[in-house]
């Protein structure tokens, strides 16, 4: 189990400004609650737009500096902080626990995927190249691959510390300096990873976090004349709000948006493997994930087989306390979530669907104090209904039978989201007919993974802008600067 004692929260939280941990101009704070037990956990000083303004400051002035380090200099910095990360691997991981609810093995395999983020694009950028291009005119074009400046880079709650990673540190490979933004909700980790990156030796004012709102810290973030870059991983409504903030200053801006993604599997699928994989791809961090597998398509000839090894291995899941070592889903972020979800649930019954397992909290007498909700199962589901069609963002997972390819592929892309989704059959010609239909940024055939850190992640449709992840997010923070010199 975790040792609380050795995390030092007694103190109000400060965000990080110029390499210096700071209170907010107005001087306010908040509580955050652990989601386990909805007791007060810390207290952080909440920022406003004054806070955003010395950080861009801040940003502006160290970008002078960080982005003439040649990429050699820069990577060794960011090696070392990502062995820092390793070193304090048990603190970020409980911290995220116990700001999140999420399984603490969960959160200790973020921290070591935050320690690999690091690494990858400390190599990478090392081998990161323009182009020579053989124009018309006489004499050498080239292309240089240059910095943005100062990036804003704004964050969910679900993974906190690992999502600012895919941004930070390419953002911070490239040379930009970085303002992160992590949700109100769950800023420790991103305070604590501040700090590692100063003793790492990055220079004050290339790492800050602002810590406030969105309706605030974001916003100031977004409609920043000092801020050309924004990276945004949320809502997809919060993300087209952030392109119009954005607009007037013809920002670059990426988006990793929701999604509703499908997993279809075939009647000849390997169902102990497929079983398996379905569940998790759902149900863990309770449901709240972007890549969630939250509609099931599944062949009529093997439905009821299907459904029988579905809901046996869901009744088996561990759910309990995330401090727990073998707890496989912890509670949901809040109270509040809990209630939306469990809306929809109700919802869905409305609408026809029927709960075969789950539907609610848990009976647990220790499991009464947190926003926990077991994993929940809506049949008889159709593709009409609002539960199939929203993202719910919590663990349900409707389930809709279907006859033939062509109907699977319909139902699938009958989206406004195409983020992510998986396909289920032994059949290797129509796993490849299937993936190359379905439109999603991302797509696992007999697998559940679809984020890789070495390949592009993404979304289609309301699912997103631009590519995160893999050598392609380099190109999300540098400008393509092409230059030609006349032979004579
Ligand atoms: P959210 O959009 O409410 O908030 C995300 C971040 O944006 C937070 O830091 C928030 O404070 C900030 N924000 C809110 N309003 C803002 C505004 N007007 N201007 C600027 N910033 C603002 O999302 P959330 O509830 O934290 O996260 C859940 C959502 O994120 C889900 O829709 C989920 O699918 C999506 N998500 C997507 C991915 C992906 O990679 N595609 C990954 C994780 C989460």
């Amino acid at each position: 189990m975790i040792n609380l004692e050795e995390l030092n929260l007694k103190k109000t939280a400060g965000m990080w400004i110029g390499g210096r941990e700071v209170l907010s101009k107005t001087g306010k704070t908040y509580e955050l609650y652990d989601p386990a037990t909805e007791g007060s956990i810390a207290e952080v000083t909440q920022g406003d737009s004054q806070d955003v303004d010395l950080a861009v400051s801040a940003a502006t002035k160290a970008f002078e500096t960080w982005s003439h380090l040649g990429p050699r200099d820069r990577a060794k910095k960011l090696f070392q902080f990502s062995a820092l990360v390793r070193q304090h691997k048990e603190e970020l991981s409980t911290l995220e626990t116990l700001n999140t609810g999420k399984p603490i093995r969960d959160s200790q395999d973020e921290a070591n995927g935050v320690a690999d983020c690091l690494e990858y694009y400390a190599g990478a950028v090392q081998k990161y190249f323009g182009e020579t291009i053989p124009v018309a005119d006489q004499g050498l074009d080239f292309t240089l691959r240059e910095p943005i400046g100062v990036c804003g880079l704004i964050v969910p709650w679900n993974y906190p510390m690992m999502i600012a990673s895919w941004k930070f540190s390419p953002a911070l490979a490239a040379g930009n300096t970085v303002i992160v933004k992590p949700a109100s909700l769950t800023p420790l980790s991103a305070l604590r990873l501040a700090k590692l990156a100063l003793e790492a030796g990055i220079p004050e004012g290339v790492f800050n976090v602002v810590v406030g709102p969105g309706s605030t810290v974001g916003r100031a973030l977004a409609q920043h004349p000092g801020v050309p870059k924004i990276s945004f991983t949320g809502e997809t409504q919060t993300g087209a709000e952030i392109m119009a903030l954005g607009a007037p200053f013809i920002k670059r801006i990426s988006l990793e948006l929701g999604g509703k993604s499908p997993n279809i599997i075939f009647d000849d699928a390997q169902i102990d493997l497929c079983v398996e994989s379905t569940v998790f791809s759902v149900f863990s961090n309770a449901g709240q994930d972007c890549c969630a597998r939250s509609r099931a398509f599944v062949q009529r000839g093997i439905y009821d087989k299907f459904m029988e090894a579905l809901l046996a291995r869901t009744d088996r899941l561990r759910v309990d306390d995330p401090k727990s070592p073998t707890t496989e889903i912890g509670p949901l972020i809040s109270m509040a979530q809990r209630k939306k979800v469990e809306e929809y649930i109700r919802l869905g019954v409305q609408e026809g669907a029927q709960v075969i397992c789950g539907g609610g909290p848990p009976k647990n007498e220790n499991l009464k104090k947190g926003s926990y909700l077991l994993p929940t199962i809506l049949d008889k589901a159709r593709p009409d209904m609002r539960v199939v069609r929203e993202e719910i963002f919590g663990p349900v997972l409707c389930v809709i039978p279907f006859k033939d390819e062509t109907e699977a592929i319909s139902l699938a892309n009958d989206s406004e989201y195409g983020l992510s989704g998986s396909v289920w059959t032994r059949d290797i010609g129509r796993a490849l007919r299937v993936a190359r239909s379905i439109r999603t940024g991302v797509l696992s055939i007999n697998s559940g993974h679809s984020v890789h850190l070495e390949a592009p992640f993404g979304g289609f449709r309301k699912s997103g802008v631009g590519r995160e992840l893999g050598l392609k997010a380099l190109g999300l923070y540098t400008e393509v600067k092409n230059i030609f010199i006349a032979e004579k």
